[in-house]
């Protein structure tokens, strides 16, 4: 199976590619994938920025089809440097279905500081950051595969890592999830730096409350991603 220009997917990334630029997550930079259902390929945002494009008018002509070695199999652009951090994911983890890459700001802030992300913001239906977010440990750019395996390695079974220096990495089941996380880690680095200037930040969950938080939080509906996709959606200027 190959994805068309035209098809759903490829919309639906570009549509997560300009969100991610409207909200402040993404700037010139940052990419996201989709795993293309019963194949070992992805469609990915190829790197367009030689000819000019930004990223806030991503298109579904954007993407191409790349196979989990990194190989383009369809489309004549080359890759993203940091293709290995989206194929090595692939490999390991069947569940997860996207993977998206931004450079969410107080996210890095807290992973400079050495910060991980926890799960301080339930208002969303839950939180999947438990006691916290892996940071992967350098700035360098995952432009090997040893590096996307390392990164794969760090973030285990988890839905999101931060990137020291550099940005996050998220993951879902869904298009739709793999943004929601980001969109939600970086709600969630900011009350944490607003709560620091009011004293400590207290872990409030207990760790059964969390994995159960994390568990709903996971299993919820595609109905449910669609309420919060339409929100974020309706933000993008018309
Ligand atoms: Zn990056």
């Amino acid at each position: 199976m190959t994805v068309n220009d035209s098809s759903p997917m490829k919309e639906k990334l570009a549509a997560a590619m300009r969100i991610m630029v409207n909200e402040g997550l993404i700037e010139n930079s940052g990419h996201i994938s989709a795993r293309i259902p019963g194949t070992d390929h992805i469609c990915i945002l190829a790197h367009i920025h030689s000819e000019g494009h930004v990223l806030r008018d991503t298109t579904a002509a954007d993407f191409h089809t790349v196979n989990l070695d990194g190989k383009v199999v369809e489309g004549e652009r080359e890759t993203v440097g940091e293709i290995y951090l989206h194929t090595e994911v692939y490999k390991v983890r069947s569940d997860v279905k996207s993977v998206l890459h931004a450079h969410p700001p107080v996210t890095i802030a807290l992973s400079i500081a050495g910060t991980p992300v926890t799960g301080v913001y339930v208002a969303s239906g839950g939180t999947v950051f438990g006691n916290g977010t892996p940071i992967y440990d350098s700035s360098t750019h995952i432009n090997r595969p040893q590096d996307g395996k390392k990164l794969a390695q760090l973030l285990g079974d988890q839905m999101a890592i931060m990137m020291k220096g550099h940005g996050a990495v998220t993951v879902g089941a869904s298009i739709e999830q793999a943004c929601i996380v980001t969109l939600n880690l970086e709600r969630s680095a900011k009350l944490m730096l607003m709560a620091a200037s009011f004293g400590k930040v207290r872990p409030f969950l207990s760790d059964k409350e969390l994995a159960e938080s994390s568990r709903r939080w996971r299993g919820d509906s595609e109905e449910s991603h669609q309420v919060f996709w339409a929100y974020w959606g309706g933000r993008l200027p018309k």
